[in-house]
């Protein structure tokens, strides 16, 4: 028997619509990539992705159409988002930090037909263009009086764009599985591949994280401030879940440094903001110098890549609350969370930090197992380890226009391989072990090289860690941790391996300490170790020359 509820459709435009009326009158902050600060409300912003909805209808932009951006976190942005999705188009956001050869893949593939740019990228499109046919107009997010003159034929200027246009728009109906949005992972190895969200997808994802909005600081009280990019996976989905609970946007523009960091949560009273740990340090190392930490900071959320035990600590010591988070590009992308129970989490605060130090419990409405090699489900003991799949309504099913791809990515139940090594314990908290491709096979035991680089960060001579597998004739692989230098410290291999030794079983204790002045990452600032195998490929660990 069927239900008999309204078979209303779920989009995105919704999410606005309920901000303006709802929480009118909160705000949306801006660091422009010109340099001043805007702001307006959601009510306003509502005005002006209705101007933006009307210009793209009139430049024959409309269902389907892929409308790209290369861009930083800002109101212009935001109104992007909204508009292209409103319309039935698709919201592509483009990572700038990218090779000019995989922007040029993703936009091709995408099959593009608007690229809106910030002023900072305009020089990389204007070399790029010529190699972009499906491009039909460049938008420069700027207004007439910082538009520059440029090489590109056409190009078009955003504040004219909106310029006289209604500050209104009745929204077509759209079927609720209609794509909103569009992001390329940025795999280490073969093209970046395309995750196609759905404007159910995007308001189910919004919903279920805006259900832990008390927990994580994104209450209508409450100031957020993204680090992470709206040009990757949707800026965790920040974009989409403050309005619908009300939480201010603090936008920080270009500058992701410690100390503008600082300024623009200071001044602006952020009290949570979300990011990777490579930003964090930045960040931590400001309020050390200045000795203060930004007035109202109450919360940190950190994903990406795991978070070292000294961050969360020191974070603590501020009265900063630092919450682990755990997602990927085909999961919208929040997975998991780390939010404690004061009754059920442990009692000592040493029993907490281990499971702050988890990547937390399921979203509602992702499923979770872990498989063995024979995918045969493992238990949720918190003891066995496997790889990590997933399902539920806000997860990929599959590739943009990339069939082997999406076939490789799907066990026979339909369950998503995240790649990652993980437990579950029986409260459910998610451990991430490793991703397949970095743990260390050693004499048949699974060495992990996150938890040999959280241990090394906390050493105090340690600014930043991480860990590979070499070659190693007697075991197979053994483990070399390179080491980025804290400033103006000392410490030598022996004194590095020695701490270790206190933290961790002896036989996984990398063999050999290498220094170097910095680590690469990713565009989405993960260790690229990929980078790092290359480097060293030729590397012999003092072991393994020993025992030939
Ligand atoms: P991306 O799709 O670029 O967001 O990358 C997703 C991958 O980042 C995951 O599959 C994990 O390997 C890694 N990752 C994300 N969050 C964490 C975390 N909190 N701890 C460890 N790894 C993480």
């Amino acid at each position: 028997m069927r239900g008999l509820m309204m078979d209303r459709p779920l989009q995105v435009s919704a999410l606005l619509d309920y901000a303006a009326e709802v929480h009118g009158a909160g705000a949306v902050v801006s660091r422009t990539v010109e340099g001043c600060i805007h702001r307006y409300t959601y009510r306003e912003a509502r005005g002006r992705v209705a101007q933006l909805a009307h210009a793209l209808g009139e430049h024959g932009i409309g269902r389907g159409d892929r409308v790209a951006t290369l861009a930083w976190n800002g109101y212009r942005h935001f109104e992007i988002y909204y508009a292209a999705s409103g319309i039935g188009a698709v919201c592509h956001t483009i990572n700038p930090r990218l090779f000019p050869d995989q922007v040029v893949y993703i936009v091709n593939h995408a099959a593009d037909r608007v690229l809106f740019v910030d002023l900072t990228f305009l020089p990389l499109v204007e070399s790029l263009i010529g190699r972009m046919p499906c491009v039909e107009h460049v938008v420069v997010m700027t207004d007439a009086a910082q538009m520059r003159g440029t090489a590109l034929p056409n190009a078009l200027c955003y504040e004219d764009l909106l310029a006289g246009r209604p500050a209104a728009i009745d929204w077509p109906e759209l079927d609720e599985n209609t794509a909103a949005s569009l992001c390329y992972t940025s795999g280490t190895t073969g093209n970046p591949k395309g995750v196609l969200y759905s404007h159910r997808s995007t308001v189910l994802h919004a919903l279920s994280v805006g259900l832990n909005a008390a927990s994580v600081r994104l209450t209508h009280a409450d100031r957020v401030l993204p680090v992470v990019p709206l040009f990757h996976v949707n800026a965790w989905a920040l974009p989409y879940v403050a309005p619908v609970t009300g939480a201010a946007l603090v936008f920080p523009g270009p500058k992701l440094d410690g100390a503008s960091l600082f300024d623009l949560m200071d001044a602006e009273r952020v009290t949570a903001s979300w990011g990777v740990p490579t930003v964090w340090l930045g960040l931590l190392a400001e309020m050390r110098r200045r000795n203060a930490k930004p007035a109202a900071l109450a919360s940190i959320l950190v994903g990406g890549s795991a978070v070292p035990r000294a961050m969360i600590e020191e974070f603590e010591g501020w009265q900063i609350e630092a919450i682990h988070g755990w997602g990927m590009t085909e999961m919208s992308p929040v997975g998991s969370l780390g939010i404690i129970r004061k009754d059920q989490d442990g009692k000592t605060p040493e029993e907490r930090m281990a499971r702050k130090l988890k990547q937390g419990r399921r979203m509602f409405m992702v499923d979770m197992k872990i498989v063995g090699p024979d995918g045969a489900p493992l238990p949720k003991d918190g003891i066995a380890s496997g790889e990590l799949l997933v399902r539920g309504p806000a997860v990929t099913g599959g590739y943009y226009e990339n069939d082997d791809a999406s076939r490789a990515a799907f066990d026979g139940e339909g369950w998503f391989r995240t790649g990652d090594i993980a437990t579950i314990d029986p409260d459910g908290f998610i451990l991430i072990v490793d991703r397949i491709k970095d743990i260390i096979k050693s004499g048949g035991e699974w060495i992990s090289s996150i938890d040999l680089e959280n241990a090394a960060m906390g050493h105090p001579a340690v600014a930043e860690a991480a860990v590979i597998a070499l070659p190693h004739p007697k075991w197979g692989e053994r483990p070399l941790l390179i080491v980025v230098p804290a400033v103006g410290a000392t410490a030598g291999k022996d004194d590095i391996i020695a701490f270790l030794a206190t933290k961790i079983a002896k036989w996984s204790l990398p063999d050999d300490v290498v220094f170097a002045e910095s680590l690469p990452h990713t565009a989405t600032g993960k260790l690229q170790k990929s980078e790092l195998r290359e480097q060293f490929a030729g590397y012999v660990l003092p072991t393994a020359r020993k025992d030939r």
